[in-house]
């Protein structure tokens, strides 16, 4: 078996995201576009498919899909109209979806990715508009499925790539691109927990070498990074087994039960005659102008590819810092407005992407909910620079409280709590003896080669010291005695 394209069998994969746009209204309809209200409030009989009701387009939606085609270097159609996907299912109340199918509003276009093996550009097929459907509850009623008709009507836009990823490691950053993007132009909250994103795998494979496409299998509605690594891997196993044994592989969508760790078929696959594609006559084709498609250009913010570059060539900062900076835009933007504040970047990362970020995850909070731009930031850094207070001294004893009273001096604190190092070397030959006699059975293991122990000792002049000596000196002489002594 080969997950990774090394072996026998080279794993294809092509992916399917769909991303909920987060306009204020549906795509074809007013009624409102938002996630948790009780079942069936937003439902006027335009959701509904009453007859002799019409679709009217929601422009912010079509935006929101130029944005995104912009931001993946895509094609964007000038002209435009949608069509009609005809198939039953209870959670369509019309009968039909409207969609788009062979004028997509965006065609081509990639996406990189940056993988530890380097990097990799995703080519996109198309990025296409269309409404969502109703959404059926089965776990609710021992009898009967519930229907819920909110989510019929919103605005998605489906992603797709040309079949051209090979691991499951792949697909799982890509989607974690796509996320990171959607959320960067803030057209998506990409929420994957509440399906405002959620992403069907066609998964296929092949001898190695070969650059014929197998047969796919399309794994369906996953909702979780985790779930789409994990669905991928099982379908690269499943199918190399079959081929080990010569059986057929057939066209099929298939489902993934997380609890069970297994994937199973749902049906055989439909082709694209089944549903009766036409173009959907209630809704008028329409014409962007260039005008239009330059004015949302120019409103899209500094892509994070772009901010990467520039926080290694201005900030001299690492590819891996830079990248995670970038995670989230706010974050970015926060960086931004510090960074102007002090030269000590590099420091600033590790604060930014350590402590800061600890506590934000701890308390539950964004980067937008406390005033970290408005701290004094540049004392900190100098101060832990100089070597007068350790990093994790400022980020265990000052850092805090910093951020409960963002006027804090951290200079004051530093001197009113004793933290800084400013032991003389006299001192800290003494805190080290005194280590060093406290442990002579560390010593001993030390002296035969188990070199590791340094940090431990480290650790304890720390401790006693009660965190004034400085690091760099303490080495120095713990190395001294330590190799003299023999
Ligand atoms: P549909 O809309 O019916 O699912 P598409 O032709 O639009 O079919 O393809 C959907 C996705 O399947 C695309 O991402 C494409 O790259 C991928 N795909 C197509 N053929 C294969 C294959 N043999 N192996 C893996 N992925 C494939
Ligand atoms: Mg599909």
């Amino acid at each position: 078996m080969s997950v990774d394209g090394l072996g026998k069998y080279e794993a294809v994969i092509g992916l399917e995201v769909h991303a909920q746009l987060h306009t204020k209204s549906k795509l074809f309809s007013g009624d409102a576009n938002s996630f948790g209200s009780s079942p069936n409030q937003h439902v006027s009989p335009i959701t509904l498919g009453h007859p002799g009701t019409l679709p009217k387009m929601n422009r912010k939606a079509l935006e929101y899909a130029i944005k995104m085609g912009l931001a993946c270097h895509s094609n964007i159609a000038k002209y435009n109209f949608f069509a009609r996907k005809n198939y039953f299912y209870p959670d369509l109340p019309k009968g039909y979806q409207i969609s788009q199918h062979t004028t997509p509003i965006c065609s081509g276009g990639y996406v990189e990715l940056n993988m530890p093996s380097g990097k990799r550009t995703i080519n996109l097929t198309r990025i296409h508009l269309e409404e969502d459907a109703g959404k059926s509850i089965h776990d609710q009623h021992d009898a009967f499925t519930l229907l819920d008709y909110n989510r019929a009507g919103v605005p998605l836009i489906e992603i797709v790539t040309e079949p051209e990823l090979h691991s499951a490691d792949e697909a799982y950053a890509y989607v974690a691109e796509i996320r990171k993007m959607v959320r960067w132009i803030e057209v998506c909250d990409g929420n994957m927990e509440e399906g405002s994103l959620r992403c069907d795998a066609n998964v296929s494979i092949r001898p190695t070498g070969s650059s014929k496409l197998g047969t796919r299998v399309e794994v369906k509605n996953l909702n979780s990074l985790k779930h789409i690594r994990h669905a991928i891997e099982i379908e690269i196993a499943r199918l190399s087994e079959l081929m080990d044994k010569g059986e057929k592989i057939v066209q099929e969508t298939r489902s993934y039960d997380a609890d069970r760790g297994i994937t199973f078929s749902i049906r055989t696959k439909e082709d694209a005659e089944d549903y009766r594609y036409f173009p959907e006559p209630d809704l008028a084709p329409f014409q962007f102008t260039d005008e239009y498609i330059d004015s949302i250009k120019s409103s899209l913010p500094a892509m994070p590819e772009e901010k990467i570059k520039q926080y290694e060539d201005r900030f001299l900062l690492s590819v891996y810092d830079a990248t995670q900076l970038t995670d989230e835009k706010l974050l970015s933007k926060l960086f931004d407005e510090v960074a102007l504040t002090t030269t000590h970047w590099k420091l600033l990362a590790n604060f930014f992407l350590g402590p800061v970020r600890s506590h934000l995850n701890q308390h539950s909070l964004d980067w937008n909910q406390l005033d970290i731009n408005k701290m004094h930031w540049d004392t900190l850094l100098k101060m832990v620079d100089e070597g007068k207070i350790a990093f994790s001294v400022a980020a265990q004893s000052i850092l805090p409280m910093m951020f409960d009273d963002v006027t804090t001096d951290p200079h004051e604190v530093a001197v009113k709590l004793n933290l800084i190092q400013d032991a003389g070397e006299d001192e800290v030959v003494d805190w080290v003896k005194k280590t060093l006699d406290a442990m002579p059975d560390k010593v001993a293991e030390y002296k035969k080669g188990k070199k590791g122990l340094i940090g431990l000792f480290v650790g304890e002049v720390k401790k006693i010291s009660g965190g004034k000596a400085d690091p760099r000196l303490t080495t120095e002489f713990l190395n001294k005695f330590l190799n003299n002594n023999n």
